[in-house]
Order: C-alpha cells, then structure tokens, then sequence
C-alpha cells in the first residue's frame, strides 16, 4: 500500500499564518476556519465535502493512517453512491475493483438457514483502505492532515472555539471558527463540554471483532452470513485477500461471563452456523454499540458520524450515516463560518433529525427485535414460509 502524502507536523512557522484574533485561550496556538476531530468516514466526507467551498481546513486523527477500525466493512447501495460522489471515478473504480460484491444474505437461527438476496450493487471493503483513499483525496484538496494527534474541544469565546492538540507529547491550541466532532463511538473529544460526549444507552450490546485466516468453506465470497442466538448475533463477511471479517454484537454479562471467543462458539452453535475452529485469532472490542449525544450542535461545534448516535450495526447502514451526515454537515459549516448564529444549531439538529434520525428508527426496530426471543421466533417463522419478506427491509436499508 502507498504511503500519504507526508502529514502535517507542529511547524509554527507553516501554520501561524492567520492573523491571531482576541482569545482566551493560551499560547501557542495557530488558527483555522473549520477543524475537523476523527478522520474516519464521518469527518474525511465533510473535509472533501466543505473543501471545494474555499474553507481552510485541518482534519485531525490520533491514529497512523492507514489505520485498522472494528468494522465489517459492509457498504450498502446508498454508501456506494455517496462514495462515487466523493471520490474521484478513477480512485472509486480502483477501490470497488479491490472489494468484493455482495449478492447474498444468510440468516442463521435456530438450527435453520434462510438465504435471503441481497443484489443492491453493496460491497464488502477494507476499512483501513477505505479511510485512507477518502483522508487522501481529502488532502489532494488541499485539507491539512495532522495524524498522530489527540484533540479535544478546549474553551470558547465568542469568535472562536479551542482545540487542544497533542502530537509528539507536546500540547498546542489551534482556534477555530467552527469545529466538528467526528470522533466515533466512545466520543472522548468534547473535552469538558458534557454536552456533546456520547451515552451509552442502557442496555446497549457491545461489539467484538476478529480477522480469520482459516474458516469453513460454507463462509463464501459475496456473501454475508448473520448468526442470531439468545445472547447477541454475529455478522461474517470474507473481506479479500482470503481472509473472514467476524463482528459479534453481545449482551455485556454474556462478554465477561465467557470472553469473545467462547461466546461468539456458543451463538454460532445456537444459530446452527458452521463453527470456527481457529483459536488464534485477536478479538478486539467496540465501546457500546448504541449510544447517542445530548447535543450535536451548539456554540460553533458539530457533531457528526458515531460521535453524534449510533444503533447496531446491520448491512451497512453505519458507513451510511457517517457519509450522509459528513457530506450533509458541510453547508450548516459554511454558514457557521461565515457568521455563526444560533439558528445555524437548530436548522442542523432538524436536518439531522429528518435525515440521519429517520433512517435510524429502522435500525432502532429490528435491533430490539433481536432481542426479544418471540419477536424472533415470529419473525423466523415468517420467513421460512416467505423469504421475500425480508426483501422490504433489505430494499429500505438499500434506499
Ligand atoms: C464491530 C463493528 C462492525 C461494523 N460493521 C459495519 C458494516 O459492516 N457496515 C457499516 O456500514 N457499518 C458498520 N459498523 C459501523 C461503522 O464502522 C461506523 O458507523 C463508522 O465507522 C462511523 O464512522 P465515523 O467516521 O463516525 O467514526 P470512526 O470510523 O470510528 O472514525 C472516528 C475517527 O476518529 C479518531 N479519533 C477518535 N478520537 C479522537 C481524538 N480525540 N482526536 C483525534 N482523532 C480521534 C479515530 O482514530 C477514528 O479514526 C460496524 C461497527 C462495529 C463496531
């Protein structure tokens, strides 16, 4: 994989080129129109998005990209033309021709397999590859890449808002006029501003993830195969190279009572899935799955992706939020920074509302459908007498 162009590292003397407006905040500190905290889907589509309207902008990320992320890497029809919107054709064409088509969707539960279609042109991607074509092209536009960097939201006043930076151990401020949190689940980059830091809901799943070198054959390429036990439910999906994406969503007690290996055996074994026989395999965990801000706007902040809410993820529907909501931030951000007034908050709340909210509601429904065992025995029921069933739910996921 080629490396990005080089990242921007803490050289003053390229950065304080703004004049420095009144602050409260300490020196030394540099300035910019809009900083972006979280270079995953969420924040590369607002960076791409808001740099063809001229804004100066830094995107900020606390890992070396390329970076791995726990997810299966499931992009719906919808995900795919957000990305052909944002990406050069070349580029996209280049990055399709490196993932896998998905055609089929098997439901395991119960001892019964129920093969659904799934021939809505979506694709199964590499994460790490993905955010790096996206950041990438992002900087092709002239956004500014600061990674490895640390941010949170600092003090405000009533110009500009603070972002404190931590990269090679040394802490510095950059003030902004708007700033978007676009950090991900477990949203650590609200700083002191309770507000905007993301809740867990009550009883939220968590995730676990690992990569499989060896599986059995029944796990094919284009498909994408859903275990569901008593406990949680369990995504696998082959993600090139010959290699197996698995995501589990569990009940916590069901997490620390036997760790994710044996308990994602047990709901395989509960479904009536084949069972994985490699062991050595590196489980990583997620924060809870859903989880939501009290507030993803106010006082020059947006924020956007996992940062702002998230449900369970299902076929692709996650990658699909971010994309949306990083492309449909960038106009609220160009008004913000040209005169920010507090109607700018509740027009974006709105939006997010009837946009990104709206869409969730589905989600929202079948997660706790999954969790309620007659709701799932219906449902199972259903669709073994008329597969076809699923195919409105699939297709409104696809929409
Ligand atoms: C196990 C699992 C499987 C999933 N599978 C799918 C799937 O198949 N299909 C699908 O559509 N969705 C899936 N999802 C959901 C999907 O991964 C997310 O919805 C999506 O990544 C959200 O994008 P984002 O940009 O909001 O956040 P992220 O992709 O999480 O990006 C956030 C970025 O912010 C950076 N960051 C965090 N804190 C800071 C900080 N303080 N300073 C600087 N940078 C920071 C992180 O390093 C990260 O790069 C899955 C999720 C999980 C947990």
């Amino acid at each position: 994989m080629q490396t990005l162009a080089p990242t921007i590292r803490f050289d003053l003397s390229s950065l304080a080129t703004l004049p420095r407006p009144r602050s409260i905040i300490s020196t030394p500190q540099f300035h910019r129109d809009v900083v972006i905290i979280g270079a995953g889907p969420a924040g590369s589509a607002a960076a791409v998005t808001l740099a063809k309207s001229g804004l100066d902008i830094l995107l900020i990320d606390s890992k070396k990209f390329p970076r791995r992320k726990a997810c299966g890497g499931c992009l719906n029809a919808v995900s795919v033309r957000l990305m052909e919107q944002l990406l050069p054709q070349s580029t996209v064409q280049k990055l399709w021709n490196e993932s896998i088509r998905l055609k089929k969707f098997h439901v395991f539960h119960k001892q019964r397999s129920i093969p659904l279609v799934m021939d809505h042109g979506g694709f199964a991607v590499d994460r790490s590859r993905m955010d790096y074509v996206l950041v990438d092209h992002a900087q092709s536009l002239g956004v500014e890449f600061l990674s490895p960097a640390k941010a949170k939201l600092t003090a405000c006043d009533s110009d500009l808002r603070g972002v404190e930076i931590i990269a090679d151990g040394a802490a510095q401020t950059v003030l902004a006029k708007v700033v978007i949190i676009a950090c991900g689940l477990g949203n650590h980059a609200a700083g002191p501003f309770q507000q905007f830091q993301s809740t867990p809901a009550k009883n939220s799943r968590v995730g676990v993830e690992a990569v499989f070198d060896t599986f059995p054959p029944e796990y094919r390429s284009g498909d994408l195969t859903m275990a569901i036990g008593n406990e949680g439910y369990v995504g696998l999906t082959h993600m090139g190279n010959g290699r197996l994406h698995v995501a589990a969503a569990l009940d916590r007690a069901t997490l620390q009572k036997h760790g994710p290996q044996e308990a994602v055996d047990h709901m395989m074994r509960q479904s009536g899935a084949a069972g994985l026989t490699q062991t050595d395999v590196t489980w990583r965990g997620t924060p809870p799955l859903t989880a939501g801000a009290a507030s993803i706007s106010d006082d020059r902040v947006f924020v956007i992706g996992d940062a702002a809410g998230y449900v369970e993820p299902f076929t692709g529907e996650g990658l699909r939020w971010a994309l949306e909501n990083g492309a449909g931030v960038a106009p609220f951000v160009i008004s913000a920074a040209d005169c920010w007034r507090l109607q700018i908050a509740a027009d974006y709340r709105r939006w997010y509302r009837r946009t990104i909210t709206a869409r969730q509601k589905l989600c929202r429904r079948l997660s706790f459908g999954l969790k309620s065992a007659s709701v799932r025995w219906v449902a199972h029921q259903a669709l073994r007498v008329r597969p076809s069933l699923a195919d409105s739910v699939i297709k409104q996921l696809n929409s």
